[in-house]
């Protein structure tokens, strides 16, 4: 059979690839999508979705235990883990299906199989029928990352979980070890712990949420301890001895190692980019630690090869991935794109309290050589906090001293993951301390603290 041949054919149906496909196909482009599993990558099926809606679960379950803080009745509480996790699958596959439909409407063809590139221009599909054999003016990759296993601490499905274990368990932990607290570990941490597991993180940095201000981390910490989160930092888990039905974790702190007992342990040390099979070595595209080296504009070196989205690099993060593949897309159509700025991405993580957070942190400021103000905001200072019984959190903005840019902004308390994006278009229309003082925030609202943040940084704050 002759080869299909289309202007733009895309490597991976996650946020990354199917936003860059439907993107192209509206410029006008013939675009293909190769999938070898399903339709919206890791986020809608193993990753930011069914997440959000276990963490939703859990939400819900600690506001019904604080029920009598609001004056109501709430007897018998409890949950049924099957029920949970099927809310979960639930929610992913309306998702996923959605992305299907809105492939079919944009016309973008749609290839389940695993792809690899033979040689430039040349996509070969591994399909249930046989191979097919596509050609394109344009590659994108999009093949996305996987959970990274490190030696002796290798997920068994069983005893030791990666984020998919995690996502539809077959038992509630009782005693649970996390290892790594970036925001893949702190969510699970934080939904295990909420249902009752004996929960312990253990980070081998200094601090937990490791990416994110100082003070940050340590008011979350805080929070989390409250909470019967056990947090060990500085400490590294060295050795897993898995026996019938237990885990013995060999954890190393200050130059101890201590042997510590658990039924579950969920890895969570990062991931490793999906590059292997795909044949870039022939093709001459440079690979780092794991990722497709690019430039700004995701360009490979290769002609009319991109990687765009986890493949790519940090930011690991959805958001990053989509925006770079309409900018691909895009510049593939021979419009004028601006390069992605990894600054201006806020990453959100969805614990409890929620933590977010973008640009630069007042010690990375300081590093950069920034003269900086800084301006700080409790949650306690804020009537709609007081009324939502939420009353923990802060908001800090960190500012150049000298034109006002507002340099990076932290937060941690209710709803944050949805204040920061009022901070990511201040950012983006490269907004001034000025701006954002003369901006009026609607009252009650918990983003008033995004105003009394800015405020306080010049000494002006004033509800606190
Ligand atoms: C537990 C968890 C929670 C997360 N929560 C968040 C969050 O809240 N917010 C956020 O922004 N990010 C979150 N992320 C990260 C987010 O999921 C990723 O950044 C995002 O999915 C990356 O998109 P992508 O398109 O680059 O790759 P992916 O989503 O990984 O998609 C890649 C696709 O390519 C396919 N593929 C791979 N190789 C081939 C091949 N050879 N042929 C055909 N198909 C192939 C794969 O099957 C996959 O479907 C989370 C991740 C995890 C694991």
């Amino acid at each position: 059979m002759a080869a299909q041949s289309f202007d733009v054919v895309v490597i991976g149906a996650g946020p990354g690839g199917y936003v860059a496909a439907i993107r192209a196909a509206q410029l006008g482009l013939s675009v293909a999508v190769v999938e070898r599993e399903h339709l919206g990558g890791i986020c809608l099926n193993w990753g930011c979705i069914p997440t959000k809606a276990l963490l939703r679960s859990a939400e819900v379950f600690h506001l019904m235990h604080r029920a009598k803080d609001f004056g109501l009745k709430a007897e018998g509480i409890g949950y049924d883990l099957d029920a949970v996790v099927k809310r979960s699958r639930g929610v992913a596959k309306q998702l996923t299906s959605g992305v299907g439909h809105l492939l079919k409407k944009n016309k973008v063809t749609v290839v389940m199989g695993t792809a690899t590139i033979p040689a430039k221009g040349k996509v070969s599909v591994k399909t249930d029928k046989g191979t097919e054999d596509l050609t394109a003016k344009h590659i994108i990759l999009a093949t996305g990352a996987r959970a990274r296993e490190l030696p002796g601490l290798e997920a068994d499905g069983d005893l030791v979980w990666t984020y998919k274990h995690a996502l539809q368990p077959g038992r509630m932990p009782k005693k649970l070890l996390v290892i790594g607290s970036g925001a893949i570990g702190i969510e699970f941490a934080s939904f295990f712990n909420t249902l009752g597991a004996d929960t312990t993180v253990v980070e081998v940095m200094d601090r937990i949420l490791p990416v994110e201000d100082a003070e940050i981390s340590a008011f979350a910490k805080k929070q989390f301890e409250k909470q019967g989160l056990k947090i060990r930092e500085k400490a590294m888990v060295k050795q897993l001895d898995r026996a019938k039905g237990k885990v013995t974790a060999h954890i190393e702190q200050d130059g101890k190692i201590e042997k510590v007992e658990f039924d579950t342990v969920i890895s969570a040390v990062g991931i490793v980019g999906n590059v292997e099979g795909l044949g870039l070595e022939e093709l001459g595209v440079k690979v780092d630690r794991t990722h497709v080296v690019t430039d700004a504009y995701c360009r490979t070196g290769v002609d009319g090869l991109y990687a765009i989205g986890d493949i790519a690099g940090a930011p690991w993060l959805a958001h990053k991935a989509s925006h770079e593949g309409v900018m691909v897309a895009e510049m593939i159509a021979g419009q004028d794109v601006h390069p992605v700025k990894p600054e201006s991405i806020a990453g959100c993580t969805y614990c409890h309290p929620q933590v977010a957070s973008v640009g630069l942190t007042e010690a990375k400021a300081k590093e950069a050589g920034y003269d900086i103000k800084v301006g700080r905001f409790p949650f306690i200072g804020n009537g709609k906090a007081i009324a939502l019984g939420e009353p923990e959190g802060m908001v800090k903005t960190v500012f150049d001293a000298k034109t006002g840019e507002l340099l990076g902004a932290h937060m941690v308390g209710a709803e944050v993951t949805e204040l920061i994006q009022g901070y990511v278009v201040g950012r983006q229309l490269e907004t001034t301390e000025e701006d954002l003082m003369h901006t009026v925030f609607p009252h009650p609202t918990l983003s008033e603290m995004m105003h009394e943040s800015v405020l306080d940084a010049w000494g002006r704050a004033i509800h606190f």
